[in-house]
């Protein structure tokens, strides 16, 4: 056998071993093939490009008579979109210029103070301002503290964030070693979708936390997140797994760790998307050691 293809076989059984531990670490027990493609899946993403998610809630008296264990099946943390959450986007669809000039995240704690600027602050307990490696070369971002985080102070804390702690360990980083953030920094009442006028009013903190960091990779999950950052309303059955960029950082769109707790078949894409990004710090660093 060549030495080519004996490298080659090498190289292919590691991947596999890599997939498979990836696989044992966030608890696919059933790797057969899949019935489903992403568009079509049960659940995936009912974020039809008319609907979208960020500035379409539904009303705050819906989301509250829900109780919180239907509201995680249906739709927690914005990988679905609920009945009645329809509306048109009308802001600018421009990507968000990188003004901001801040020396630290804790100067942009501080600015947020007791903030009481959207009427999210009406439920909260906790401000969920982020957390992690301020220098991070990786960097999630959510959608919006749950109950858990509330009361924590923590981003995720709960089911969906030992999820996501076990994806960041797939790729070989510690959860210190990235940084958390949230588009929204106060849980909204039964975890509903964020309303348009609380994303505006809070997104400006996390680019100012994301121009503070400049990662190299933002890994936007879900929906919500992907929509926010890139100022579109492609949902992210569409868009995950391809490279995008927000003032010249790249940005991994993928699957909300909450919604692969109801769709665990779908761990498999987060892993293809996830290699991308490990791929892509490790030749970032392979550059710099040069
Ligand atoms: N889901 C999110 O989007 N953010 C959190 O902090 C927790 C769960």
């Amino acid at each position: 056998m060549s030495s080519e293809i004996s490298e080659e076989l090498l190289a292919i059984s590691r991947e596999l071993r890599e997939q498979l531990r990836f696989y044992r670490e966030v608890g696919v027990e059933d790797i057969g093939g899949s019935a489903f493609t992403v568009e079509s899946a049960p659940g995936a993403d009912s974020t039809a490009p008319a609907s979208p998610s960020l500035i379409a809630a539904a009303p705050v008296a819906d989301a509250q008579m829900r109780s919180e264990a239907q509201v995680e099946q249906v739709g927690l943390f914005g990988d679905i979109i609920l009945p009645g959450q329809t509306g048109s986007r009308s802001r600018s669809t421009s990507m968000p210029a990188l003004e901001f000039n801040d020396s630290s995240l804790d100067a942009i704690r501080e600015d947020i103070g007791d903030c009481r600027r959207c009427k999210l602050c009406e439920h909260r307990r906790t401000i969920v301002f982020g957390e992690g490696n301020p220098h991070a070369r990786l960097v999630f971002v959510g959608e919006g503290p749950g109950a858990e985080e509330d009361a924590t102070g923590r981003p995720f804390v709960g089911r969906a964030g030992q999820l996501l702690d076990k994806i960041i360990e797939a790729i070989g980083l510690k959860r210190e070693e990235v940084y958390i953030a949230n588009i929204v920094k106060c849980r909204p009442p039964g975890n509903r979708v964020p309303e348009r006028d609380e994303v505006e009013t809070c997104e400006p903190f996390l680019f100012r936390q994301l121009a503070c960091i400049r990662p190299q990779v933002i890994v936007a999950l879900g929906s919500p997140a992907f929509q926010c950052l890139l100022r579109t309303r492609e949902p992210i059955t569409r868009a995950r797994g391809a490279w995008r960029e927000w003032n010249g950082i790249k940005v991994m769109p993928t699957f909300h760790p909450a919604f692969l707790l109801r769709s665990p078949d779908k761990k498999r894409e987060v892993w293809e998307d996830m290699k991308k990004v490990r791929d892509y710090l490790h030749n970032q660093e392979l550059k710099t050691e040069k």
